[in-house]
């Protein structure tokens, strides 16, 4: 299958890049670190990343272009780290000529012609670097940050259960390029006041379900009130991560922009250690990995519903396995 999808990009001159809908580090990375390493070892091709605007700490590993939908017609597309097609940011990808995904996503769904997924890798960066090695490819230095970038926030630097040889030794050839890992780190660590205040608030007010499940709620009013976006509010789901007793941890951001009586959107961000949570996600419009997932609600009451299922498994959980953390 690397050689088909090497094929096919020697193959098309018009190559556009797909990411999904509300960007992470990986898919970010991944996609400005596949348009710039195929410009550069196929410096006549025209070469796209598609999207949706890029957060700010992500800004400077991002590319995103304007593509004219006519040029789809003859163009290859390649969608990263997106596990089904609802996900995918911009219905432009339909009208491609031929179409590759390349995920790691558990839940993935085929939807293209050709669908490279690999559920064992933490982060579709580590994917593209196997393949980038596979194919011989020239790298330099920004396409190993970007690629590096990806990994380390894929795999919460490092750190997540899925982290195996091969991703250590793609980080470790990456590095040989020169990546500033002090510049890095710091674009990801460095907080606004704001945020940070609303961070020290999360401490003070999270909730906790009767077995262990940490939650917060971050309404449209608290995050004016902080002088926060939706971004650096969901950004602050990792800081319930490591709350004794509570092995599920939960963000909820109100999506709405105004504070108009209509049924609002809500964001969700679950996150857990040692049980996975993905299953329960897809019964609120989600899904996503074993234990880092995302779902969509629309109410208070389906909030206290889900918040229920999760402390249902959470018991489970201890009462099958006692000696938790
Ligand atoms: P997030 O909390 O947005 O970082 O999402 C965590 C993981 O769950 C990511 O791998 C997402 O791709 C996936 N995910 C988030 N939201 C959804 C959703 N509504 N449907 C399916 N997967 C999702």
């Amino acid at each position: 299958m690397k050689n088909e999808i090497l094929n096919k990009i020697k193959e098309y001159e018009t190559i556009i890049i797909h990411r999904h809908i509300r960007p992470d580090g990986d898919c970010i990375g991944s996609q400005k670190a596949l348009k710039e390493a195929l410009i550069l070892n196929f410096p006549n091709k025209k070469v796209y990343a598609v999207g949706d605007e890029i957060p700010d700490y992500l800004k400077e590993y991002g590319a995103i272009d304007e593509v004219d939908e006519h040029l789809y017609i003859n163009a290859l597309v390649i969608v990263l780290d997106t596990a089904s097609k609802s996900r995918i940011c911009n219905n432009n990808y339909e009208k491609a000529k031929f179409l590759i995904k390349i995920d790691h996503h558990d839940d993935s769904e085929d939807y293209a012609n050709i669908n490279y997924v690999d559920h064992e890798s933490p982060a579709c960066a580590s994917i593209l670097v196997r393949l980038f090695k596979e194919w011989n490819f020239k790298l330099n230095k920004e396409i190993a940050t970007c690629l590096y970038l990806s990994i380390t926030t894929d795999t919460g630097r490092f750190r997540y259960r899925g982290v195996n040889e091969e991703v250590l030794t793609n980080a470790g050839y990456l590095l040989n390029y020169g990546v500033d890992t002090d510049m890095l780190y710091t674009r990801l660590y460095i907080k606004k006041i704001e945020a940070l205040k609303l961070q020290g608030y999360v401490f003070q007010h999270f909730k906790k379900t009767k077995n262990g499940v940490a939650y917060i709620y971050f309404t449209k009013e608290l995050m004016d009130k902080f002088n926060v976006t939706k971004e650096d509010a969901a950004n602050l789901v990792n800081c319930l991560d490591s709350i004794e007793g509570c092995l599920i941890w939960v963000a909820f951001i109100d999506q709405a922009n105004s504070t108009q009586n209509i049924p609002s959107e809500i964001r969700v961000r679950l996150r857990s250690r040692f049980v996975a949570i993905n299953e329960i996600a897809t019964h609120y419009h989600g899904g996503g990995h074993l234990m880092a997932a995302g779902a969509t609600i629309y109410s208070k009451k389906e909030m206290q519903k889900l918040l229920k299922e999760l402390d249902n498994l959470l018991k489970k959980y201890k009462e099958d396995n006692p000696c938790v953390f």
